[in-house]
C-alpha cells in the first residue's frame, strides 16, 4: 500500500474512553468542505472536531487514516479494496472498531469486497457517506458518521454487537454485502431488498439481533486480498440480437461473466442463445445468473426459460445482488485454483451475502 497518513483527532484519551475507533477516509461527498473560492475540496481531518463538536463528548477514542488522495468513489477499483482490507487488516487488533468514510456511488461494492476479504470477521467495519458534504448547513454527513460511530463502538457483554461489514445510511443499519445504492437525491440512498435490516437509529439504536451474524470467537479471521478484475455484466434485454451477445461473450481475456436476467432467472430459449451461453462456459468462463430485480431470486428451472441453465453450467445466484456477485466472482476467481470449485462456492454464501432458496 502506499503511505497512507494517521491523523488522531483529539477526541477522548484511551484511558477514558470506552472504546476505540479506527476510522478510515477514503473519500466521497461526506469528507468535502468550501474552501475561500467556494469549491468543493477533501477536508483536512484534524479538523473534523470543527465541523462535529460532538465527537469530543462521544466517549470513543478516534483515530483516522485518510487516503493520501481521498477518491470520489466512482474511480475506485481493486487497488482500493486491497488498500483499505490491509489497512482493516493490519490494525484488527488495535481497535474495538472501524468505520470506512466512503462515496456512495459505489459503496455496495465496495462493503462487499471487503466482507470477501476479512472472512470470520468478529469485529464491526461500518461504511457511511452523505449525499450533501459535511460543510452544508442540512448534511447527512453528521448524523451518519456519528451513529455509524456508535455503532462500531457498541457492546453488549464486552462483545461488539455488530461483528460483521455493514452500511449505515439514513437511520438504518445494513448488511454491506446485500445493498445497493437506490437513490442520488434523497437522505435515503441505500436498499437492502433481500434481507433485513440489522438496526434502526431513533432516540435509541434498536439491534435486531435476530439478523445479525454471532460474535463467534472461535472462528479466525481470513485476510484474502486478491480480486481478478477480468469480468463482465451482460445485461439481457428484450430483441437482443445474437451478434451483440457473441461479442460480448467474445471478449478477450474474460474468466468470468455476470449474467443479469429476467425474474426468477429467465432468458430466452432461442437456440443461438443457448449455444453462444454453452460454447463460452465450456471454454472455462464462468457464469453467473443474477437476477435484474432488485428483490429477485434466481431459481433454475421454476419457468422453462431457464430450465437448461444447470445443464449448461451456469450457476445460479440465488437473492444475491449484482453489488455482491461482482465482487465474489473477481474474489473467486483470483483465490481458487480450479473453475470447478470457483462455481461451488459461488453457489453458497459466504459470509451473509446469499439466501439459498427453500
Ligand atoms: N460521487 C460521489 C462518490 O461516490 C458521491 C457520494 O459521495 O455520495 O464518491
Amino acid at each position: 500500500m502506499s503511505k497512507y497518513r494517521i491523523v488522531n483527532v483529539g477526541t477522548s484519551f484511551r484511558e477514558s474512553a470506552r472504546a476505540s475507533v479506527l476510522v478510515i477516509y477514503t473519500g466521497g461527498t461526506l469528507g468535502m468542505v468550501h474552501d475561500k473560492t467556494g469549491s468543493l475540496v477533501a477536508l483536512q481531518f484534524n479538523q473534523i472536531s470543527r465541523h462535529i463538536p460532538s465527537l469530543k463528548v462521544l466517549g470513543i477514542k478516534l483515530t483516522v487514516i485518510s487516503f493520501p488522495a481521498p477518491i470520489d468513489s466512482s474511480n475506485v477499483n481493486i487497488h482500493d479494496w486491497k488498500d483499505l482490507g490491509y489497512i482493516i487488516y493490519e490494525n484488527y487488533h488495535q481497535y474495538d472498531g472501524f468505520v470506512v468514510l466512503h462515496g456512495t456511488d459505489t459503496m455496495s461494492f465496495t462493503a462487499s469486497a471487503i466482507s470477501f476479504m476479512l472472512q470470520g470477521l468478529n469485529k464491526p467495519i461500518i461504511f457511511t457517506g452523505a449525499q450533501l458534504p459535511i460543510s452544508a448547513i442540512r448534511s447527512d454527513a453528521r448524523a451518519n458518521f456519528v451513529t455509524a460511530l456508535e455503532i462500531a463502538a457498541a457492546k453488549k457483554d464486552g462483545r461488539p454487537i455488530v461483528p460483521e461489514v455493514c452500511i449505515y445510511f439514513d437511520y438504518q443499519l445494513m448488511r454491506g454485502n446485500r445493498t445497493f445504492k437506490k437513490r442520488s437525491s434523497q437522505f435515503a440512498a441505500f436498499g437492502t431488498e433481500n434481507y433485513p435490516i440489522l438496526a434502526k437509529a431513533g432516540i435509541n439504536i434498536t439491534y435486531f439481533e435476530a439478523n445479525i451474524k454471532p460474535y463467534s470467537p472461535d472462528e479466525k479471521l481470513v485476510y484474502r486480498d486478491k480480486f481478478k478484475p477480468n469480468v463482465i455484466i451482460i445485461k439481457i434485454f428484450p430483441s437482443m440480437t445474437e451478434t451483440v451477445l457473441r461479442n460480448m461473450l467474445a471478449t478477450p481475456g474474460i474468466d468470468g461473466i455476470i449474467l443479469e436476467t429476467y425474474g426468477s432467472g429467465n432468458a430466452p430459449t432461442d437456440s443461438w442463445f443457448l449455444d453462444a451461453l454453452r460454447e463460452t462456459v465450456d471454454r472455462g468462463v464462468v457464469i453467473y445468473n443474477v437476477s435484474q430485480l432488485i428483490g429477485g431470486m434466481v431459481i433454475h428451472g421454476r419457468y422453462e426459460t431457464s430450465k437448461y441453465m444447470d445443464e449448461i453450467g451456469i450457476v445460479p445466484g440465488c437473492d444475491i445482488t449484482t453489488e455482491a456477485a461482482l465482487t465474489k466472482l473477481m474474489f473467486l476467481l483470483a483465490n481458487e485454483s480450479d473453475v470447478k470449485e470457483v462455481k461451488r462456492k459461488l453457489a453458497i454464501p459466504l459470509c451473509g451475502e446469499m439466501t439459498l432458496p427453500n
